[in-house]
């Protein structure tokens, strides 16, 4: 049971700086899961750590082959924008 990392990741490191169990090894060039260390956080966190912090959608995998941040799941929320211009708008 451990996460995996796709030819997607771009090897930022964040995963690997957050990574309760220390399951993460990159040096800038590969990254990679130590799975014999990985447990998915189910110790001691809700949600894995990794995929909490990484920037990369499906760069991250769990056992099963499901992208933890699939496609399209880290775009901006551009509505928010529309709203703080109604708001400028409105005070003007
Ligand atoms: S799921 Fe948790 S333990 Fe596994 S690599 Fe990611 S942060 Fe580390
Ligand atoms: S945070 Fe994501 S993109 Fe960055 S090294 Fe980890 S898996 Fe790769």
């Amino acid at each position: 049971m451990a996460v995996e990392i796709t030819q997607a990741c771009i090897h930022c490191q964040a995963c690997k700086q957050v990574c309760p169990q220390h399951a993460i090894k990159s040096n800038g060039k590969t990254t990679a899961v130590i799975v014999h260390r990985c447990d998915e956080c189910q110790s001691s966190w809700s949600a894995p750590q990794c995929a909490s912090i990484c920037p990369i959608e499906e760069a991250i995998v769990s056992a099963d082959g499901q992208p933890l941040n699939p496609k399209g799941s880290l775009k901006p929320d551009l509505s928010v924008l529309d709203r703080i211009a109604a708001r400028l708008s409105a005070e003007r």
